[in-house]
This record gives C-alpha cells, sequence and structure tokens, in this order.
C-alpha cells in the first residue's frame, strides 16, 4: 500500500506523525500487527487511511420516534440486560431499552457475539444507539447497533459517523476510535484528556494565497472533517480540498513537464502557405472532414513555433487520422526539414509506408522504412540517407530510436498509436539530441478531462467526425448454438474471395481467460463458453472450415511469426484468421468482411468496437458476429443500438460506446499499467468523475506556480515539491 501522491511526505518531517502507530494512545502490540496488514505504519499514515464511506447517524430521535427499516441513533436508558447462548452457540444479549426520562418503550436493542455490552454497560446508563431497527414480534428492535454512553464524545453513534477499509483481526470501532484518538486526541474517564490530536501536526502543502484565492479549508481542518465530519458541508468541503491538493500535484508534474519540455527544446519552426496546403488537400481523393480541418489547423500552428508540438490527435477507428498525419509531414517537407512515422509493429509499418506512398503519389517527401528486420547494407543505405538527408522521411517501429539513427533534420515525430509510451518516445527523441515536434495518435477514446488530468503536457485534438459514406457494419449479437449455422455462411463468403476474423478471448484451453481484462469481471465459470484460440483453429481445420486456408495469430508467438501471418493474410494466402486480439490495433485488410468474436461477453465495449473496426474497410457489405452465451446483456446490446443523430440513425461510435463501458468497468481499460496504477493511488478523486470546474481551478493554480517558480525551489512551495518528487519516484517517466 502507498503512500498518497499529495501533501503526504513534508520536507519537515514531524517526530509525532512518523512515530509508529503504537505510540498512540491505546494502540498495543496486536494493534500495531493488524494496521501492518493494511500498510499503516506510521501515525501519518493513519491519518491517510480515509474513510470509505460515512453513515449519517446525526439525527438523535427519542425511542418513541423511531420507524422500521432505517438505519437511525436514539438516546436510550439502558433496562435490563440479559444474555444467553443460542442452539448455534453465540452469546446474544439482549436490552430492554427506556426513553431517556426512564419511561418504557416497546424497543429492544439486541447484540449476537459482543459480549462486552453486558461487561461495559451498566443497567441504568444513558447511551446513544445507532444502527438497523427492524420490527420484531411485538416491538421495535436494534440490530447489532453501535452504542456508547450519552455524555461521551460521538465518535461511533450520533453522527456522520467514518466507515474505514478494514483488515482480519482489525474491528471497525477499534479502527474508528484510533482515528478519532489521533484526529481528535482522547479523553479519560472522567473528561480528563489522555491524547493531544495529532492532526495539528501536519503542514500545509498549500501556500497560504492558493488557500485564499479558491477558498479552502486548511489542511488540518480537511484531514479532521474528512475524517470525523461536523456536517455533510463541511465533509463536502474537506474531500474538495484533499481532491484539489491531488489535482494540482497531477497538474504540477505535468505543467513542470511541459515547461522543461519547453525551455530546453528548441524545434525547428514549419511554415506552409495557404495555397500549397489547399494544393495538397486538394490532391486528396476525398474532401476532408470538419473535424479533419479543425485539427489540421491546430497542428499547422503548433508547427509554426519553436516550442516543440506535443499533441494527441484522438479519433475513432477510420475516423482518417493518417492523412493528417500525412500532410504534417508534407508541411515538415516544405520547410527542407524530415519527418519520421512509428507503428507499433513491423506489419502496421508497412501497412502505412504503403498509404502515405500512395497519399504522397502526386508529391511529398520520399519515404525510407526502418524496421529491426531491415538490417546489413541496406539498413546502413538507410540510416546514410537519414543522416543526408536523402530520405525526407521515414516509416518504422522502434528500431527508429536506437542508436546509430542519426537525422540530418528531424522535425517531427509522428508515433502512430501507442499514446501509453508516446510520453517516453519522447524523451528518448530528446535524449537523441533532436527536438521535433510531435504528434501522438489514438483510437483509444479517453475522456478530455481524463486527458487534461493525466497528460495535461499534451493538447489534444478530437476527430469527432466520420467521413460521409462509411459504410455501416452489421453487427448481430447470437448465442452459441447458433455457431452450426455461422460457420457454413462464413464459408460462403469465403468462397466469394472475403476474408474473415474469428476472435477468441484466450490463447490456449489451460490459460486463464487472456487477452481481456474482463474475465475476472463477467466471471468466466457463469458463462461457459470461453473458447481458446488454438483449440478453435484445430476444430474448425478438422470440421466446419475443412479446406479453408486457415491462419493462427495469438499474442505468445514471436512478432517475426505474428507479422509473417498478417503477411500471408494481406497477400490472400489466408481465408480465416483466427486469432486474439492482437489483431486489435489498426491493421486494415480491404478484404476482410466478417468478423466473428467468440466468448464477446469478456471484451469490453471499446475494444469489440476496435475489433469490428477490422472489417468494412473496403467497399463491400460487412459483418460482426458477437456470440456470447448472454444473447440478453445490456452491454452487448450497446453494440448494436442505434440512436438519433441530427434526423438520422445511426449506431454508437466509439466514445459513446467507451462512455458506457467506463461506467461499468472502471479506468483501468484505458490507461496504461503505470497511469492506472497512478489512479490506484488517488485517494479522493475519482478518476471517472473530476469536477471540471475543480480541475480547472487546479491546472490554473499549478500554471501560475510553475510560472513564478517553475522547479518549486521557493519555502512556501516546499511541500508541494516533495508531492510532485514523489510521484515522479513512483510511477514517473521525468
Ligand atoms: P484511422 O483514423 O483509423 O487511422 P485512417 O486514417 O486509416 O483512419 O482512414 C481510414 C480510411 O478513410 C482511409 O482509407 C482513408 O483514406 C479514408 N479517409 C480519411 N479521411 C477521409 C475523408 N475525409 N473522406 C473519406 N475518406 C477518408
Ligand atoms: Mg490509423
Amino acid at each position: 500500500m502507498a503512500a498518497s501522491p499529495t501533501t503526504r511526505s513534508s520536507s519537515r518531517p514531524n517526530s509525532l506523525l512518523t512515530a509508529g502507530v503504537s505510540t498512540l494512545y491505546g494502540v498495543g502490540p496486536d494493534a500495531e500487527k493488524a494496521l501492518e496488514h493494511l500498510g499503516i505504519r506510521t501515525v501519518e499514515d493513519l491519518l491517510w487511511h480515509l474513510p470509505l464511506r460515512y453513515e449519517d447517524f446525526s439525527k438523535i430521535r427519542p425511542l418513541r420516534s423511531l420507524v422500521a427499516d432505517q438505519k437511525q441513533t436514539a438516546i436510550a436508558k439502558l433496562g435490563r440486560i440479559t444474555q444467553r447462548r443460542t442452539a448455534r452457540g453465540q452469546v446474544l444479549t439482549e436490552a430492554e431499552l427506556l426513553e431517556e426520562d426512564g419511561r418504557p418503550s416497546m424497543v429492544r436493542a439486541s447484540w449476537f457475539g459482543r459480549s462486552f455490552v453486558k461487561q461495559s454497560f451498566p443497567e441504568g446508563q444513558v447511551v446513544r444507539l445507532s444502527g438497523d431497527v427492524r420490527w420484531l414480534g411485538r416491538g421495535l428492535v436494534f440490530s447489532q447497533p453501535k452504542i456508547e454512553p450519552a455524555d461521551r464524545e460521538a465518535v461511533h453513534t450520533g453522527r456522520i459517523v467514518p466507515v474505514y477499509r478494514l483488515t482480519e483481526g482489525l474491528k471497525d470501532g477499534h479502527l474508528r476510535r484510533w482515528l478519532h484518538t489521533a484526529v481528535e486526541g482522547a479523553r479519560g474517564r472522567h473528561g480528563k484528556a489522555v491524547a493531544a490530536p495529532l492532526v495539528p501536526h501536519v503542514p500545509d502543502p498549500l501556500p497560504e494565497g492558493v488557500l485564499a484565492r479558491q477558498g479552502l479549508p486548511t489542511i488540518v481542518e480537511a484531514l479532521t472533517q474528512v475524517h470525523f465530519p461536523d456536517d455533510p458541508m463541511a465533509l463536502f468541503r474537506a474531500r474538495r480540498r484533499l481532491a484539489f491538493d491531488e489535482l494540482l500535484t497531477l497538474q504540477l508534474a505535468t505543467a513542470q513537464r511541459r515547461a522543461r519540455w519547453a525551455a530546453e527544446a528548441q524545434a525547428i519552426p514549419l511554415a506552409v502557405d495557404d495555397a500549397s496546403l489547399e494544393a495538397w488537400v486538394g490532391e486528396l481523393p476525398f474532401s476532408l472532414t470538419g473535424a479533419q480541418r479543425r485539427s489540421l489547423g491546430q497542428i499547422r500552428a503548433d508547427l509554426a513555433k519553436s516550442v516543440p508540438m506535443s499533441r494527441l490527435l484522438e479519433g475513432d477507428v477510420g475516423a482518417g487520422k493518417t492523412v493528417i498525419a500525412a500532410l504534417a509531414m508534407r508541411i515538415a517537407e516544405a520547410s527542407a526539414a524530415q519527418s519520421a512515422f512509428m507503428a507499433p509493429t513491423e506489419l502496421l509499418a508497412e501497412q502505412h509506408l504503403a498509404t502515405l506512398q500512395a497519399l504522397f503519389s502526386g508529391g511529398g517527401p520520399r519515404i525510407a522504412k526502418l524496421t529491426s528486420s531491415v538490417t546489413g547494407a541496406e539498413r546502413a543505405r538507410i540510416l546514410d540517407e537519414l543522416a543526408t538527408g536523402a530520405a525526407g522521411a521515414v516509416v518504422g517501429t522502434h528500431a527508429l530510436l536506437e542508436e546509430g539513427v542519426r537525422f540530418r533534420r528531424l522535425a517531427l515525430a509522428v508515433i502512430d498509436e501507442q499514446h501509453r509510451f508516446g510520453v517516453a518516445q519522447r524523451s528518448a527523441l530528446r535524449e537523441k539530441g533532436v527536438y521535433p515536434h510531435v504528434l501522438l495518435t489514438t483510437a483509444t477514446p479517453i475522456p478530455q478531462t481524463l486527458w487534461q488530468t493525466l497528460h495535461r503536457d499534451l493538447d489534444v485534438s478530437i476527430l469527432d467526425e466520420m467521413p460521409a459514406g462509411r459504410q455501416e457494419i452489421t453487427t448481430e449479437v447470437r448465442t452459441p448454438d447458433a455457431l452450426p449455422r455461422i460457420w457454413p455462411w462464413a464459408r460462403t463468403r469465403v468462397e466469394r474471395g472475403e476474408q474473415a476474423f474469428v476472435v477468441c478471448p484466450r490463447i490456449d484451453p489451460a490459460d486463464d481467460p487472456g487477452g481481456a481484462p474482463a474475465g475476472a469481471l463477467f466471471d468466466a465459470k457463469e458463462s461457459g463458453f470461453d473458447p481458446s484460440a488454438v483449440a478453435m483453429h484445430d476444430e474448425l481445420r478438422k470440421g466446419p472450415l475443412q479446406g479453408v486456408r486457415l491462419g493462427l495469430v495469438h499474442g505468445r508467438m514471436p512478432q517475426k511469426e505474428r507479422d509473417a501471418v498478417m503477411t500471408r493474410l494481406r497477400d490472400r494466402e489466408i481465408d480465416v484468421l483466427v486469432a486474439t486480439t492482437v489483431i486489435e490495433v489498426g491493421i486494415d485488410i480491404p478484404n476482410a468482411t466478417v468478423v466473428v468474436v467468440l466468448g464477446a461477453e469478456r471484451f469490453g465495449l471499446a475494444q469489440l468496437h476496435q475489433l469490428r473496426g477490422r472489417v468494412g474497410r473496403g467497399t463491400m457489405r460487412s459483418y460482426c458476429v458477437l456470440v456470447s452465451p448472454k444473447r440478453d446483456s445490456d452491454r452487448l446490446a450497446a453494440m448494436t443500438e442505434r440512436i438519433e443523430d441530427g434526423g438520422r440513425e445511426r449506431p454508437l461510435n466509439g466514445f459513446e460506446l467507451a462512455k458506457r463501458d467506463l461506467a461499468i468497468r472502471g479506468p483501468g481499460q484505458f490507461l496504461g499499467q503505470e497511469q492506472s496504477g497512478f489512479a490506484d493511488q488517488l485517494r479522493v478523486v475519482d478518476l471517472m468523475d473530476i469536477d471540471p470546474r475543480l480541475l480547472d481551478d487546479a491546472s490554473a493554480e499549478a500554471d501560475r506556480i510553475v510560472a513564478a517558480d517553475p522547479e518549486l525551489e521557493r519555502a512556501e512551495h516546499r511541500g508541494l515539491r516533495a508531492a510532485v518528487d514523489e510521484l515522479w519516484r513512483r510511477y514517473g517517466y521525468a
């Protein structure tokens, strides 16, 4: 269990806070061990163990006002308390409850297994009880209520009560009591203070100016109220303050990275006149969409500066990102500069090479190809062309980043479909001593607030409009018992010369459901249909698709073999490719018209959308068949849903599908390992539900701070600097 990225580490360690939890009044050796399981070692760790949720027991009622089937708090005088063993051997404690003034009532309280109640609370004591109230027999019963003396301070009852994450051997009442001690101090039997509150020792990482401008409570107030809120408003303010700190830390980290990049890096300004650009656009076999024009304008403006561009071009599958990247490459060429286009695999690099060559047939840079399969004399020749500038552009894989690759005048790097790595690659390019403008592309539909939070150092252009006349892919959801009809149908399509994909959720039968992280969430056992690629390939070959040229590709094959299979598919030497989700990204086989996804309920919607996008890339009518035992799944229904848009019906697009998915599955699927680990560390901010105004405020403060004190060297920024450094240390690619 790791620390919060914010506020946690101060550069002025306070010995009361860094002391072990056992220094806290009431925490013994057993408790120390149990807390250790939660990663809580110091008092400070304990203070940052924030409530998971709250129960509002603040409204205190007399017994006669209680109602059934609600959680409530009441004040009562304890009547007769009895204890007996139930048939199952549990201790059952029952108490008659009297009104505070001693009048009888119809309410009782009962506890299973909590024999301490009879020992700790004498008859006649006035107590507060909080918990579930039910009808039982002739009257109401408080079942398993929390109880504390009415004249003691409210910790467990009669207030908004915090509920904490627990671990075995740790009782919620104990943990709450210790936190109360740390936050508010402790009083002994006669109200005498026996421990002073420790929260006031927590240094505030925010400078006073920020607190004042943003109208935020101090850290001491926020921590106090987040654990033991006075009222809902105070709790809201406290959580907002802590969320602000988390967002500010993230924003500072990226603002700082952007500022460093902008200050250090000198890019080659790339300009083009309107007439040339219009001429190039006019040469295209189609007219650009409005979204493409807008993005091109943003990119063009960035390229004209000597501050290197850092831009993400985000657009659904088929939205036309490549042509925009190609136009940017032409702008580079027009300024006598070079550009590099980096793809995730060799095959995709080849595909892009062909696309770019076609787009540049009427003019544009001469393009070299550099991947790890280019070796020997050929490699030497290409390196030479790049070093001398004979090649104006290069398409390749990670091989482009290798040492020994030198450019004469590299001004633009396009990094396709690898936004997860793109930022690191930008740094790798920097280390080579060149500062190109960087354009990242992605079809991953990440909501904008999420981008702004995690990647503020990237500007975003969004292609939210599809080129006109795109054919719709016929999509159907079928149960596995339809397969005996699906295979012969696929065979007839193949006999007409078309090609098909069969996508499986895992590689071989022994595997855990692979490919999709969905396996765990959507319950492998229940579905009972979980075909593996290896077994399916075998079965189809011997049975329903006998005689059809089948191929198999999955993530455990070496990249070289995978590329070889994909090349055979492209060259039409394979009719039906059985695959895992490795085919998900960008591969373009215009002749493929059928994709059958088996165990479809195991995939995320955005992923299914990507898989579906592997067909319908040519002019032929295309089909996507989602096979799942859960035919009535709401999630899968979204794939066939149609919505009304400007008087016309259309299927949900990638962004809309992603939104549906996010609501169900959370952010993990969209973020790389590193970033979702990052998300796990946020204690208060919910990445799926970021308050855009708070985010804007945090960004504005981050900009203000970085502008005035770029390296956070001032004393008042010490706490923030510690938080940012900690963030980089844990997740950083600085
Ligand atoms: P992606 O955004 O998925 O990378 P591509 O750039 O591969 O999309 O474009 C998909 C196809 O659409 C390509 O064949 C491309 O030539 C074509 N295309 C791009 N822009 C337009 C447009 N404005 N009108 C029509 N077709 C377009
Ligand atoms: Mg693409």
